[in-house]
């Protein structure tokens, strides 16, 4: 969603609510996201107060489990039309005034996003010599010697 914003600019005591969904194609998200909140000039201020509700379907990175989790986030900032001397990470700069609103919750989302899912905080993972998935119990296989070591041995075996 797009929001023009020039009368907001221009206008004490205004506000505008929101609630809508949009799709993302990054399949990371396999529902719409579900944003709602409010743009608003209070005081010759303008601001954007948003929640953003999503699903993420991803895999475990332990165990590869499928992962469908919801999330929340708070989506706040201060929206300027132009900005003074000093960079402000603050402010939003609104260029043409117009707010690609889908486009910064987007970012607002990716920056809350954990760098890796796990599908719950102690998950063991599998075995890395038998596949078994550790959360259903030990496997009791016999683990092998590295086989870059194994083989390490093996050449200087051949060179004797
Ligand atoms: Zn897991
Ligand atoms: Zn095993």
């Amino acid at each position: 969603m797009q929001i023009e914003l020039r009368r907001f600019f221009e206008n004490d005591d205004i506000k505008q609510d929101f609630d809508y969904e949009f799709t993302c194609d990054d399949k990371l998200f396999s529902e719409p996201v579900h944003v709602k909140g409010f743009v608003k000039n209070s005081t010759g201020i303008v601001s954007l107060t948003a929640e953003a509700d999503f699903t993420i379907s991803a895999q475990c990175a332990k165990c590869a489990k499928n992962i469908c989790k919801n999330m929340s986030i708070p989506v706040s900032h201060l929206l300027v039309s132009k900005l003074n001397d000093e960079d402000n990470d603050d402010f939003i700069l609104v260029e043409n005034m117009l707010l690609d609103l889908d486009g910064l919750v987007m970012e607002d989302i990716y920056l809350s996003l954990p760098l890796r899912f796990l599908c719950k905080e102690d998950c063991k993972g599998l075995c890395p010599y038998c596949g078994k998935d550790l959360n259903d119990g030990e496997c009791g296989c016999k683990k092998p010697v590295d086989p870059r070591l194994a083989a390490l041995s093996q050449l200087l075996s051949e060179d004797e």
